[in-house]
C-alpha cells in the first residue's frame, strides 16, 4: 500500500501545472498550486497516508455532502427531493441559466450551489445558529475530532465577494424555491464552506459513508443506511459536476469535489479515500486529486462498475 500512495503522489504531481487555482474566492487564490496530498482509511480504521497528506485546505463543496446527510435524515427523500432535483448538469456549479428553465426553478441537483443553497433550508434548527451548529457536529463526528475550525479569511473573502451566491438564492426566494431569510442561509453557506480540514479527515468522512454511515473507529452509527445510499447515489451521477461521467469511467467510485481541491472518495465496505490538490481542471475538480484517485482505484480494481 505504501508503494501505490508514493507512486500516486508522484503521478499527482506531473499533472498540478496543468490546472489553476481557484481565485474567484480571493483568498484560495493564495494557496500553493503544488501541493498534493492522499489519505486511505480502511474499513478497521487503519490509515494510510503520502504527500502534503497533512496540510490543511477549506472544504468548499465537500461540505454539501454534510448538508444533504442532515437534510435527508430531518424530512422524508420525497421532501427533499420535491425542493431539489436529482439529474446531473451540463453546466457550471455556480450556474444560475438552469434555475430559469428547468424543473419548475427547482435547482438540478443538491451538489451544484444554488441546490445546496436548498438543501441547506432544509436542515433543521430553530434558527441559523442552529442549523450550522448540527452540520459541524455531524462534519465532526464523521471526520472522528472535535474543534473543527473554519479558516476565517477564507470565509472572510467569500462572503465580500461572494454575489454569484446571492443572486442564486435572491433568485430562488423570488420564484418561491423557498422562502429564507437569504443573507443569514448564505452565512452559513459560507461558513460552512470555510472549515479547515486534511487529507485526514475527509479521509475518515469518505469511511464513516464506505462503511454504511458507522465509525471505523467507535461504531457508532452516525447516518441511516437509506440516507448513505442516496448520498452514493448522487456522489456517481453529480459528485464533479460536469465532470462526473468522465470521472465515472476513469475511476468509479461515488465522490465529491470542492474547489479547495479535496475530494472525498467512497469504496463501499472497503475503503475511504481522501485527496487533496489544489490546482483544478476547468470543471472546478482537483487535477491531482483525480489523477491520484484514477491511480489507485485501477492498482486495486476499486471500480464499483
Ligand atoms: N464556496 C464555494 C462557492 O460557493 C464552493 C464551490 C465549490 O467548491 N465548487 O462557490
Amino acid at each position: 500500500m505504501k508503494k501505490i500512495i508514493n507512486q500516486a503522489v508522484e503521478k499527482g504531481k506531473k499533472f498540478t501545472m496543468l490546472g489553476k487555482v481557484a481565485d474567484y474566492i480571493p483568498e484560495l487564490g493564495n494557496v500553493d498550486p503544488d501541493l498534493v496530498g492522499i489519505c486511505i482509511t480502511d474499513m478497521e480504521g487503519n490509515q494510510y497516508c503520502g504527500g502534503d497528506y497533512n496540510k490543511y485546505f477549506t472544504i468548499q463543496s465537500i461540505s454539501k455532502v454534510v448538508s444533504l446527510i442532515l437534510a435527508l435524515e430531518d424530512n422524508c427523500k420525497d421532501y427533499v427531493f420535491k425542493h431539489v432535483g436529482v439529474s446531473p448538469t451540463a453546466e457550471s456549479f455556480n450556474s444560475i441559466t438552469q434555475l430559469e428553465t428547468k424543473n419548475e426553478h427547482k435547482p438540478m441537483n443538491p451538489f451544484i450551489n444554488s441546490g445546496a443553497i436548498v438543501t441547506l433550508s432544509m436542515v433543521n434548527g430553530i434558527d441559523y445558529e442552529q442549523k450550522f451548529n448540527r452540520i459541524k457536529r455531524m462534519m465532526e463526528k464523521m471526520i472522528n475530532r472535535d474543534g473543527v475550525e473554519i479558516n476565517s479569511s477564507v470565509y472572510q473573502s467569500e462572503r465580500l465577494t461572494g454575489n454569484r451566491n446571492r443572486a442564486l438564492a435572491y433568485y430562488m426566494q423570488s420564484t418561491k424555491v423557498f422562502n429564507e431569510d437569504v443573507e443569514k442561509i448564505l452565512d452559513v453557506y459560507f461558513r460552512i464552506c470555510s472549515f479547515k480540514v486534511n487529507c485526514i479527515d475527509i479521509s475518515n468522512m469518505a469511511a464513516t459513508l464506505s462503511n454504511g454511515g458507522v465509525s471505523v473507529y467507535t461504531g457508532e452509527r452516525i447516518i441511516s443506511k437509506e440516507t448513505v445510499k442516496i448520498i452514493n447515489v448522487i456522489m456517481s451521477s453529480c459528485g464533479l459536476y460536469e465532470g462526473s461521467g468522465k470521472f465515472a469511467l476513469d475511476v468509479g467510485v461515488p465522490s465529491k469535489s470542492g474547489v479547495g481541491g479535496g475530494i472525498v472518495s467512497i469504496v463501499p465496505g472497503k475503503l475511504g479515500i481522501g485527496v487533496f490538490g489544489p490546482s483544478l481542471d476547468l470543471n472546478g475538480n482537483s487535477i491531482a486529486g483525480i489523477k491520484m484517485l484514477e491511480y489507485v482505484n485501477n492498482k486495486l480494481e476499486l471500480s464499483i462498475y
